[in-house]
């Protein structure tokens, strides 16, 4: 193996790029632009003929009989929550490591949250640790298909079913992904995704529920909207002033720009998903050999969406390197790295709100200190590539 003695920039040296390159990023063309421009000067900006096509075109790629869009990923995970009616006193568990608006969609029905820990190899939910925390208040399962690896659904739809519980797919970084040969957005009986930058494709903000079950549809696309039940285009279509509101909701509409955005970012993804898949490739074969670079494992049965590209530093074989030195010393080579997450139950909202402490998910909490989501986007050039692998080397030669 080559070794880097190069001195490293967090200590004066000269950086491996001198402009950072970001840890996610948006791919906007032409044809987007143009797509956004057709709707400005059309009649409808919000709740028009565009969010039919886009829940349409969503509904068709994952292959799922329904797609409801709404304004971001957060109100997907609430307005499911509301699908499955979750109400005060129910529990809803969800894995300690995820983004914490998995679990706040949970508080925001004035349910409970309760936290499983994690498989050390992948990082996603641990089925033994979902079955050991049912009881007889548990109401759903929250799976996340983190950095864009499917969960093991079998064993999860197994315990769901024998314990009549909902199972819900947190899929904010898996579209694009599949399990056993069945696309990410079917896995379970609701699915959310999430359109900000740095996720597959991008409406801005936005998000999209995809579900088989045309109930369930049918409460979500209600919830969206104030709880009422026509839109302002079905009431002009039928010439009616008229509207009930059944129930609460909220204004979690879709615009039709952000919906034509979304349709023409759509027709990239089989070959997003691909460039990624590529970048993955050249970063596991590439570090193959370095000593105390553990990338996450990937299991055989999926193909996995690579929204992250996630690096365990194991501080064993790094001369007890911590996460904070080698985060700041490739923000300092010009890598803009990131960490994906702190273990939600170990925010203060979670420690004062639902008691929950250090110690509850002891792998999560070790993997925090030791995980860096390196850049991965289809924009990203060889060269870019090439530069985060030579960080790489750079960095962990240091420690070695
Ligand atoms: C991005 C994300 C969300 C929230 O999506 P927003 O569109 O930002 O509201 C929820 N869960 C996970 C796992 C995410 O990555």
């Amino acid at each position: 193996m080559a070794t880097y003695s190069e001195k490293l920039a967090i200590h004066g040296g000269k950086p491996v790029r001198n402009s950072l390159l970001a840890y996610g990023k948006q791919w906007i063309q032409q044809e987007d632009v143009d797509a956004v421009n057709a709707v400005l000067t059309s009649d409808w900006l919000t709740t028009g003929p565009n969010v039919a096509v886009f829940e349409q075109r969503f509904a068709e790629t994952v292959r799922s009989k329904d797609a409801v869009a709404v304004s971001n990923g957060t109100a997907a995970l609430h307005t499911a929550m509301y699908a499955l009616g979750i109400r005060v006193g129910d529990e809803v568990i969800v894995p300690a490591m995820t983004f914490a608006a998995t679990a706040n969609c949970v508080a925001f029905m004035g349910g409970r949250p309760v936290f499983a820990d994690v498989d050390p190899d992948t990082l996603l939910i641990d089925p033994a640790a979902v079955e050991g925390l049912v009881t007889p208040r548990t109401k759903a399962i929250i799976a996340v298909d983190y950095a864009g690896q499917p969960c093991e659904y079998d064993r999860l739809a197994e315990i769901a079913d024998r314990h009549h519980l909902a199972l819900v797919d947190d899929a904010c970084h898996a579209l694009g992904g599949e399990y056993r040969g069945r696309p990410v957005g079917t896995l379970a009986d609701l699915n959310a995704f999430s359109f900000h930058p740095v996720k597959h494709i991008t409406t801005g903000e936005g998000g999209m529920i995809t579900t088989d079950r045309s109930d369930f549809a049918a409460r979500m696309r209600l919830f969206r909207n104030h709880g009422i039940t026509s839109d302002h285009r079905q009431r002009e279509h039928e010439g009616s002033w008229f509207y009930e509101m059944v129930d609460l909701g909220f204004n979690y509409r879709l615009t039709d720009i952000q919906c034509a955005l979304g349709t023409s970012q759509l027709k990239h993804l089989p070959d997003w998903i691909a460039r990624r898949q590529e970048i993955a490739r050249r970063y596991t074969g590439a570090f193959r050999d370095i000593p105390g670079v553990n990338p996450l494992a990937v299991r055989k049965e999926v193909s996995h969406a690579f929204h992250l590209f996630v690096v365990r530093f194991d501080p064993a074989e790094l001369r007890n390197a911590d996460r904070t030195f080698i985060f700041q010393a490739f923000r300092a080579e010009g890598i803009g790295v990131n960490v994906h997450y702190i273990p939600v139950h170990l925010h203060p909202y979670y420690r004062d709100h639902f008691g929950t402490s250090a110690g509850q998910c002891p792998i999560a909490e070790t993997a925090y200190t030791q995980i860096v989501s390196l850049p991965m986007f289809p924009l990203m050039t060889d060269q870019d590539v090439a530069d985060v692998i030579t960080a790489v080397k750079k960095v962990t030669g240091s420690c070695l």
